[in-house]
């Protein structure tokens, strides 16, 4: 997990075909991050992959950035492609709560748009990550995608859930573009035998992870 970005997290799996990064980071932190990857050992211009969670620019607005420094090859849910591609408008946060965020965040939260975005097709392995399956977890975007490793029994989960503050929970809704989908998403979710979830925010969950994705589900399910 790489923390340089310090509010949201990204993710560096080794190991498979050349180095892969899940998420970015925003745009800002980007030379925070090529530092944090030096300081343990490797290069952010060896990263032949990026895996994209959603198309929300404190996950990907390192992006453009990257592809201009080592132009790996950008993997992304076709709903949320767009987005990164400057084809599709930035999705909006919801209610007065999000029109005030979008003027403090605009400057500083860029998505600069990327040449070429490779499709994910959920269910279909990603060259070069053929140990981790892809999982299309919508609701908190339409193009929201999770990673699942089954033999470590390892979920990189994106934004659809949050562990911000070290405690599990669905992202509030001013940020989620459907609440229902949201919540059939986290029900796909808590059917794996998860052990360590890896959050978008927040530290790591380790240890039975999936117990803590019931108990979120049971949460929403007493105030619905
Ligand atoms: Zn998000
Ligand atoms: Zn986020």
């Amino acid at each position: 997990m790489l923390e340089s970005a310090g509010f949201v997290n990204s993710f560096l799996i080794t190991g498979g075909d050349g180095l892969s990064l899940v998420d970015t980071g925003p745009a800002r932190s980007f030379e925070a991050m090529r530092t944090e990857l030096r300081d343990n050992g490797f290069d952010l211009r060896e990263v032949a992959r990026v895996v994209v969670t959603h198309a929300h620019p404190d996950h990907a607005g390192g992006l453009s950035a990257l592809e201009a420094l080592s132009n790996p090859r950008i993997y992304a849910h076709p709903e949320d492609a767009g987005i990164l591609t400057g084809e599709k408008d930035p999705y909006r946060f919801q209610g007065t709560k999000g029109s005030l965020l979008r003027l403090i965040t605009e400057k500083a939260m860029s998505l600069g748009p990327v040449e070429r975005v490779q499709p994910i097709e959920p269910g279909t392995p990603i060259r070069g990550l053929a140990r981790w399956q892809v999982l299309h977890t919508p609701g908190h975007t339409p193009g929201s995608i999770s990673l699942y490793e089954p033999a470590a029994q390892v979920l990189l989960c994106g934004d659809l859930l949050s562990n911000r503050g070290g405690r599990l929970h669905a992202p509030e809704a001013t940020f989620n573009t459907d609440e229902a989908t949201l919540r059939s998403s986290i029900e796909t979710a808590s059917a794996l035998d998860t052990d360590i979830l890896g959050c978008g925010h927040g530290p790591l969950v380790r240890g039975g992870a999936f117990r803590y994705i019931e108990a979120v589900l049971a949460r929403r399910g007493k105030t619905a």
